[in-house]
């Protein structure tokens, strides 16, 4: 599958409005698309296994979106082909009083991935440029006041930059998803969650009063993956209306991602081989019992 029209690595010439939200690369729903998620599923837990042998990069796949846009569901089928021993998922939720007691980048620092390991982000710091934008929350998250004036967004997009390059440099390799959905399709999808009684857990009247900002959000969204869009960290506009379809495309930019890293098992010294090569002559010689 091509990723370039979805990959984003800079500001010039990327909208949010110029990509689709209904786009499904001319693949149909059904056998197909079934049969390239299972490939790619497989294509991950061979690259995972490599991963973590090789024990030097670890990987930071950030999800972002737009409420009932699919995040769980595109969570859960890529962790299908992972090995749960290397690989965390880590919500962000609404920042606790300790959090706020610290910087916004403190409370994702603890949740990097290890070298060999997968960390997936569900929301991340990306909400400290988005939603604390939105609703004006940095006083209620003690910033002080001298400190949020109105540069404090470029500020905190180029903060963001360095530090996912920091990242970069030290074998943590960022990876930025978002769920492009439409008003529409989101309208569709929490009404579903009111209509069937075994999806009111999942609704949340925070969300209807959420949708109220739609175009704030997707002008915020838009400026902010422009501003953090960069070759070592990029962002990736996954089109959310049809969950198959953003399902196919999260799991080819993991397995894409990984394939691109320089993995390998690792090779044994001479002195290892000769301790490989002692205990299989101890272990064949030990009797079998009877
Ligand atoms: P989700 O919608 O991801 O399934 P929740 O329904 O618990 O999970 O929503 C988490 C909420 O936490 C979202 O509304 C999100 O905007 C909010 N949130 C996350 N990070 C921050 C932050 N740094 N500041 C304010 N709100 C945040």
């Amino acid at each position: 599958m091509d990723l370039s029209k979805y990959r984003i690595t800079q500001a010039k010439g990327n909208h949010l409005k110029d990509h689709e939200t209904d786009d499904a690369a001319g693949l149909r729903k059904g056998k197909e698309a079934d049969a390239l998620l299972a490939a790619n599923i497989e294509r991950l837990r061979e690259r995972q296994e490599v991963l973590f042998a090789h024990n030097k990069y670890g990987v930071l796949l950030i999800l972002q979106a737009m409420d009932a846009a699919g995040k769980d569901g595109a969570i859960k089928h890529v962790m299908s082909g992972l090995n749960p021993q290397g690989v965390q998922v880590k919500s962000f939720k609404v920042p606790t009083a300790d959090e706020t007691d610290h910087d916004y980048l403190w409370r994702a620092q603890a949740h990097l991935p290890a070298r060999g390991n997968i960390a997936i982000f569900n929301r991340s710091y990306y909400e400290d440029v988005v939603v604390v934008r939105l609703h004006n929350l940095l006083g209620a998250q003690n910033m002080p006041a001298e400190l949020s004036d109105g540069d404090v967004w470029d500020d905190r997009h180029r903060q963001i930059r360095d530090y996912e390059r920091y990242l970069v440099e030290n074998g943590i390799l960022v990876v930025k998803i978002f769920l492009h959905l439409s008003a529409e399709e989101q309208r569709e999808r929490l009404l579903k969650r009111i209509h069937d009684p075994a999806k009111h857990w999942k609704f949340s009247a925070g969300d209807v009063e959420e949708r109220q900002h739609w175009d704030k959000y997707q002008d915020i969204y838009e400026e902010t993956i422009r501003s953090t869009a960069t070759e070592y960290a990029p962002w990736y506009i996954v089109p959310a209306d049809r969950k198959w379809f953003a399902r196919l495309l999260v799991s080819e930019i993991v397995a894409d991602t990984l394939e691109r890293l320089p993995l390998s098992y690792p090779e044994l010294d001479d002195k290892q081989n000769a301790v490989l090569e002692e205990c299989r002559r101890i272990l064949e010689e030990e009797s079998e019992p009877s």
